[in-house]
């Protein structure tokens, strides 16, 4: 029993230290002085002596730093050496951009929660606000997302018009050349409000103000290509485009095969030092109507006309559509959502040096002023048109599953549906905090690389799974295309989303974890980094010390992992109020979790984990629902923590959480290294898996708050455009809402009234009017059903055709 009790003291000595993260000096002192203490006290001087000595030895060559230093770092640090692998130059560049925020927090295993509360409020400016509920709205107004989508294939003249004079190509572009400077947040509620209008009206205005000439010629134009286009730009004078992929390159976009050559052409008469270039592109939005094409390619100087590379890599370059030889003009048409998309070629089209973006010294620096920039417009377009999309469901699916009828009950009520409703209103809710949590990271002057990964793939995945809910409940009415459906092309147009800036499957398997663990890892870029000092002496310091605070990282999570897995979270302080606390912790114990994993399989599978995707898509998972569930936190903390959001907030937090044990599960299951997978199991799940997905009851609760006026739905549906005007179905059936909840006990009370047989008359009107005069309805519950009636008709109609109004295209005969 003593040696036991003896035992135990060092083992709780040094797992609370290792819990804390106590210094290594502090550690050997607690596990020294516990060990002698308990060991006298309960009379076991020979485990005592022993222990004391396997801790003398462990504790005093790490104490000592420069013995440490040679015989224990050295050796490591060749080894090392030999075994990291070697960063291609584009994904060097890749892990130099951008920044680092509390998603480096969510990596710690220890996340400082102070840090992201204390973070300000995201809110929008007056003349922001004035914005959204000035042109924003009118625009709204005016979109016909049919006559868009069917007649025309392109937004008509006027609301082209209305879109460059109120400069919505101009939000990112400052005030001093003639744009609008809008916060990131500012931007993504005007792209989400225009999106629950139209994903071809949103998808138009996101494209300029993304990554394009604008963001490019912000950071790298020359003053002179700055005064010229920018102000064009802001106004709509000029339409930019940025074309980058074409057929050989898509995903691996580094291996464009497009070409310029520097070479000298007469000009006019005028000797001229400029490029010859030959590109084929596709897929490119705003190209068929651009007047100013951004054009990556790669370019060489075999005649050395401007130094000594003959390659000198990726370069961009501005070209108006003038340019002799460029081919331009013709359209794709990508799942009926018509925005202007389309190839672009040319070849040996030969344009002065003073296109390239920057000028001639920014030559070959293509594929890192891409990069830099590529994390702001992520972070905002795509996440941006998905929750304005997921927003719209709310209010559409919402307020129709309560005002469509089968069976004699509103179709909300039945459970089957209650399922897709609760999926609405829960991933609703996290992909808003989401988004927003990402603006603000941009309007806090971060360039957040791997959050704007992780929100262009989950707001367009839980888009699409929102899409494919909403077309569920809606049923036939989702499927009859027409200017009454709301829903059709906003599914349809779903792999847009999924493919373009980072097509979905490549940005979970390679980006999320892969730009996640080194960069948000506290250590291990680092230590990547002090591979490159070149001074022996200066190296071996900094690798050792990151080398020892590496290994005390490690075993702390794995101690905190191991712990907390053991308490199911109970442990420690935390933030929050007494309804969140527990939330909190949980996040703890699944941040150390991940990070215990991360440095497990990048420890044992060193290179060859890049190659793992499918492992690493799995950690990305973690990594992403931990970054989730932390801005739904903040919203509910910013928002003054409401009680009406709870069922929302405890269902997407509960099934962020289910997502995070699956996920890790998948991964120590599929761990290549059995014995590792089995201690990994032990430390992360030392009771197996005891995380619960949302319950039904909880689904119930949120399925009941979507369909039904509330505050909380008044939240989720913040900047969908509900303005009862004729072309927005949307808005007229929410303006219908209250009457249809009103008329329900009326309803039930006349239904029982003709189940009875007390009615005459078949027809519901007569019916109606039989009930009023009977005395079974009063004036006033007979008018309203009536007023309900007739509204729901409008909302549960769809359209019809004459065969010919379908023949919208030339067949091929045709032509
Ligand atoms: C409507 C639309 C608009 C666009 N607008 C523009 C534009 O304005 N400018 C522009 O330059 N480009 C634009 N694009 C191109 C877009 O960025 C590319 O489509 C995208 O990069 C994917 O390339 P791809 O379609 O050739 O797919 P591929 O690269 O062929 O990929 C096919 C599949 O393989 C997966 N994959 C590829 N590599 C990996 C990997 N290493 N690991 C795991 N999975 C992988 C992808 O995730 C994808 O699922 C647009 C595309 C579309 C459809």
């Amino acid at each position: 029993m003593s040696v036991i009790l003896t035992l135990l003291a060092a083992l709780i000595a040094t797992g609370t230290c290792a819990y804390h993260r106590s210094s290594l000096r502090t550690w050997a002192i607690v596990t020294i002085v516990a060990t002698l203490v308990v060991g006298l006290i309960a009379h076991a001087p020979w485990t005592t002596a022993i222990l004391l000595i396997v801790e003398l030895l462990i504790a005093v060559p790490l104490l000592l730093v420069d013995f440490r230093r040679r015989q224990i770092s050295a050796p490591l640090l060749k080894l090392f050496a030999k075994v990291t692998p070697k960063l291609s130059e584009t994904e060097q560049t890749a892990l130099e951009a951008g920044t680092v925020g509390f998603e480096g927090e969510l990596f710690s295993g220890k996340p400082n929660w102070h840090e992201l509360l204390k973070q300000p409020k995201p809110e929008l400016s007056v003349e922001e606000q004035a914005f959204i509920d000035g042109p924003v709205e009118e625009l709204c107004g005016m979109i016909d997302d049919w006559q868009i989508t069917h007649e025309l294939a392109d937004l008509p003249p006027n609301v082209w018009e209305f879109i460059k004079k109120n400069r919505f190509f101009g939000m990112i572009i400052p005030k001093q050349y003639g744009g609008l400077q809008f916060s990131a947040l500012a931007h993504s509620a005007v792209l989400q409000k225009l999106a629950t209008m139209s994903a071809t009206v949103a998808s138009t205005v996101s494209v300029p103000n993304s990554l394009g000439p604008a963001e490019l010629l912000l950071h790298y134009g020359s003053e002179e290509q700055k005064n010229h286009y920018l102000p064009r730009l802001a106004v709509g004078e000029e339409i930019p485009c940025f074309a980058l992929t074409g057929p050989y390159a898509g995903s691996d976009a580094t291996s464009i095969p497009d070409f310029g050559i520097v070479c000298r052409q007469s000009v006019d008469g005028v000797d001229t030092l400029g490029i010859k270039l030959t590109f084929d592109k596709r897929y490119i939005t705003l190209a068929p109507i651009a007047t100013v094409i951004g054009l990556a390619f790669r370019m060489y100087d075999p005649e050395h006309l401007l130094g000594e590379q003959d390659d000198l890599g990726i370069t961009l370059a501005l070209l108006p559509r003038s340019t002799p030889g460029l081919q331009i003009g013709r359209r794709h048409f990508p799942l009926n959502v018509p925005f202007q998309n389309g190839p672009i070629h040319g070849k040996d089209m030969f344009v002065p040096l003073s296109t390239l973006i920057g000028g001639p010294h920014m030559a070959g620096h293509g594929w890192r002023m891409l990069v830099e920039c590529l994390s702001v417009g992520r972070a905002i377009s795509l996440p941006s048109n998905a929750t304005g999309a997921l927003r719209g469901a709310v209010a559409s699916v919402g307020a129709y599953a309560r005002m469509r009828k089968q069976f004699g009950l509103a179709i909300a009520r039945f459970e089957g549906v209650e399922e897709a409703l609760a999926r609405i209103g829960g991933l609703t809710y996290a992909t808003a905090a989401l988004s927003r949590a990402t603006a603000a990271a941009v309007d806090r002057g971060e360039k957040p690389a791997v959050p704007s990964a992780i929100a262009k793939y989950h707001a367009t995945e839980w888009g699409r799974q929102v899409a494919g809910d909403a077309m569920d409940v809606l049923g036939g009415k989702g499927v009859q295309l027409g200017p009454s459906n709301y829903a059709g092309r906003a599914w349809q147009g779903v792999p847009i989303a999924i493919t373009v800036e980072g097509a979905n499957i490549m940005t979970r398997s390679l980006m999320i974890f892969g730009q996640g663990a080194i960069r948000c890892h506290p250590y291990v870029l680092k230590e990547m980094q002090a591979l490159s000092i070149t001074d022996r002496g200066e190296q071996l310091k900094t690798f050792d010390r990151l080398l020892f605070g590496h290994l005390g990282f490690g075993v702390s999570n794995a101690v905190r992992s191991f712990a907390m897995g053991l308490t199911g979270s109970r442990l420690g302080e935390s933030a929050g109020d007494a309804y969140t606390r527990r939330y909190y912790r949980k996040l703890d114990r699944y941040s150390a979790a991940l990070a215990l994993c991360a440095d497990v399989f990048m420890g044992v599978l060193g290179g060859k984990l890049k190659f793992k995707e499918k492992l690493s898509a799995r950690l990305g998972d973690v990594l992403s629902y931990l970054y989730i569930a932390s801005s739904m936190l903040k919203r509910y903390e910013d928002t003054g923590r409401p009680e009406a959001d709870r069922p929302l907030l405890a269902w997407a937090f509960h099934q962020c959480v289910w997502n995070m044990q699956m996920a890790l599960d998948g991964a120590i299951r599929n761990f290549p290294v059995r014995p590792v997978s089995w201690l990994l199991r032990v430390l992360v799940f030392p009771f197996g898996r005891r995380e619960v997905p949302p319950s039904d009851r909880l689904g119930r609760r949120v399925a009941a708050l979507i369909s039904g006026p509330s505050e909380a739905r008044d939240r989720l549906m913040e900047w969908v455009y509900l303005t009862p005007t004729a072309n927005n179905t949307v808005g007229r059936m929410n303006a219908l809402l209250p009457d249809v909840i009103a008329a329900e006990p009326v309803d039930r009370k006349f239904g029982k009234a003709q189940k009875s047989g007390q009615f005459t008359t078949h027809d519901y009107m007569d019916q109606l009017a039989e009930a009023e005069r009977s005395g079974v309805l009063n004036a006033s519950e007979a008018a309203l059903l009536k007023r309900v009636r007739e509204g729901v008709f409008e909302f549960i109609s769809v359209d019809d055709f004459a065969p010919e109004e379908l023949r919208a295209f030339k067949t091929r005969a045709d032509k």
